[in-house]
């Protein structure tokens, strides 16, 4: 009798041993995900966000791999997240995957409300693995993101244990990892929102004076420590104060707003361009030496002047004049800051515009140094 309350015991002991322990592991497991997400929640840029979901979540939580999928649905995820940055946008691309809803719609639409867990979601989501080489994939975890019950996008953990994910296992803390991860995309995007927003022209949408005088100082010493040419034209609107007297200033903010969409059509989306002031615009073309520069900015004159341009059924020509130069155009040893060639930069193109104007208007000015004489 006495013999067997002592094992009953031992057993009972033993029973809220293990259940301590899966306690303590437990606890412990809560603690690492909560402290992640409040580290990621607390990103300050989405390359440091980046950096956290798509690398360090890889290392701190054992995975052979971790996939982001963001649905891109104002259209604008690539540029908040990477900007100019083509070095970061190569760095995470195989990693993070944006889903334009619309091209995408039979994708979007195959996302799951809740966890998915196991060897097969492998198989399932297999347009998220790009390609990859997957044999040490095992089992994977794809847990959506969700704001206000809409799918924001999805996280893929992916392990080389086939044990790692199962669809018996539960999910309560992974549940928590995307909701934080949920939140901490939504707070990184509109934070960047906000921040191009202080960088727009508010009537035209190019970014303002302040942005491109910050850009082009980072643009000039990318370029110098990559080798690269830099070109920099001003274009400004001929005669435009006869549109705004003839037509009214409301038409002429409007053939503002369709010379800057006509000047983002003939560039890359690497190129910078601000409204520099009222009608004159600036475009800094990285990468980009001063002959091919020519041929883009005589390609964007002939288009400008050629359209017939109608507002409330008034039509109306408009014709701009353009000035450039470029970095390596620039032949000033004395002067080697990124400070210093951004005044020179500038003031070189629009010496090149000034010439222009006074040759005429309607046309493309190279700067050289036969027009300081
Ligand atoms: P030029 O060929 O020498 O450049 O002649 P221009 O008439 O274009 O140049 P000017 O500097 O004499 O006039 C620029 C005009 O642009 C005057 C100003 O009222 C107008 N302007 C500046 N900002 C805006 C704007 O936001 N909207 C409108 N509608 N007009 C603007
Ligand atoms: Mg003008
Ligand atoms: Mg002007």
């Amino acid at each position: 009798m006495v013999d067997t309350i002592h094992n009953e015991n031992r057993l009972l002991r033993r029973k809220l041993e293990n259940l301590l322990r899966q306690a303590r592991t437990n606890e412990k497991k809560q603690g690492l995900f909560d402290s992640f997400g409040f580290e990621i929640i607390g990103s300050n840029s989405p390359a440091q966000l980046c950096d956290y979901l798509l690398v360090q979540m890889q290392v701190r939580f054992h995975l052979q791999d971790v996939i982001l999928c963001i649905v891109d649905y104002n259209k604008d995820t690539d540029r908040l997240f990477f900007g100019h940055d083509d070095d970061a946008r190569h760095i995470f691309k195989n990693n993070l995957y944006i889903l334009d809803p619309d091209k995408r719609s039979d994708v979007l639409a195959s996302l799951p409300f809740a966890p998915a867990l196991g060897e097969d979601v492998l198989q399932d989501y297999s347009w998220l693995l790009n390609d990859r080489q997957c044999s040490d994939c095992k089992s994977a975890a794809l847990l959506p993101l969700l704001r206000a019950d809409k799918i924001t996008g999805a996280l893929f953990l992916i392990s080389n244990d086939v044990n790692r994910y199962k669809q018996s296992h539960g999910t309560e803390f992974l549940q928590r990892l995307s909701v934080m991860t949920a939140v901490a995309i939504e707070n990184c995007l509109n934070q960047q929102r906000i921040k191009e927003i202080g960088y727009q022209d508010a009537l035209t949408q190019a970014y303002n004076r302040r942005y491109f005088d910050l850009r082009i100082k980072d643009e000039i010493e990318r370029s110098l420590r990559l080798d690269h040419d830099l070109t920099c034209m001003f274009v400004d609107v001929d005669y435009f104060k006869n549109v705004n007297d003839t037509y009214g200033h409301h038409i002429g903010d409007l053939v503002l707003m369709r010379i800057v969409a006509m000047i983002k059509e003939q560039v890359r989306a690497c190129d910078i361009v601000a409204r520099y002031g009222g009608e004159e615009f600036v475009i800094a073309l990285p990468n980009t030496n001063i002959s091919v520069a020519s041929e883009i900015a005589n390609r964007l004159r002939k288009v400008i002047s050629s359209e017939k341009h109608s507002f409330y059924g008034k039509e109306l020509s408009i014709t701009v004049s353009i000035g450039m130069t470029s970095l390596q155009a620039l032949n000033n040893p004395e002067i080697n800051t990124a400070e210093g060639l951004s005044v020179l930069l500038l003031e070189y193109a629009d010496n090149a515009l000034y010439k222009a104007k006074h040759n005429g208007r309607n046309r493309v000015v190279v700067y050289s140094t036969d027009l300081d004489n």
